[in-house]
């Protein structure tokens, strides 16, 4: 991710083995490391979403990484654990069920774990192509006007926009 014209963020997300990854990646896409300075190294563990993870005990609640409400196609969980704290506040002040509160967000992140599924199946050739037709200017457009939070809208009209696209409806079954 560039972060300016002479800084970036580079990683990987790995099962295991982060760091051979890490090296084996950096060497692949060579990157001139004596040219660069490294200026920070993070590591963590990232949690995985699972549906069926409980949220409440009584007046035990869980959110954020600890619930798993992590994106399973970009890994972020910033904007999802804010937005349960926003929903959690909300129940306790107002005596609400976190659990059926909670349920639309649970959809996002489902639709996340569903789209993460269809993209563990491509093959490089995939990704190629399906980075050629996002590369195009009226879907960079689209990008740009739609947030990644809720990809529903944006799936739909990125359909509607780039018919080609459905060539990766495959990938459903
Ligand atoms: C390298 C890396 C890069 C990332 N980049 C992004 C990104 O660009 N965008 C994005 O959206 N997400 C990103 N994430 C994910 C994001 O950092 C997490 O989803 C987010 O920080 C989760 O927030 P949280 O408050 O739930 O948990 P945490 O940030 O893990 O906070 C939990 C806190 O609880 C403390 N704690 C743990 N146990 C105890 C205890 N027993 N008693 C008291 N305190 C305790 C911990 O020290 C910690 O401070 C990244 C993660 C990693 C590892």
């Amino acid at each position: 991710m560039p972060e300016s014209k002479t800084k970036a963020r580079v990683g990987v997300a790995s099962r295991k083995d982060a760091k051979k990854w890490f090296d084996g990646f950096v060497q692949k896409q060579r990157f001139k490391w004596k040219e660069f300075k490294v200026k920070e190294m993070q590591a963590g563990v990232i949690p995985l979403y699972e549906p069926q993870q409980k949220l409440q005990q009584e007046n035990c609640y869980l959110l954020g990484d600890a619930s798993g409400f992590v994106k399973a196609i970009t890994l972020g969980g910033i904007i999802p654990g804010l937005k349960q704290a926003e929903i959690l506040a909300d129940c306790i002040t107002h005596n609400k069920d976190y659990e059926r509160e909670v349920k639309p967000l649970k959809r996002r992140m489902n639709l996340h774990l569903r789209l993460r599924r269809i993209f563990s199946k491509f093959e490089d050739k995939d990704w190629d192509k399906l980075v050629k037709i996002l590369g195009k200017p009226k879907m960079q457009k689209l990008f740009e006007q739609h947030t990644r939070e809720n990809p529903l809208p944006l799936v739909v009209k990125a359909l509607f926009r780039e018919p080609r696209l459905l060539y990766f409806v495959k990938f459903l079954v």
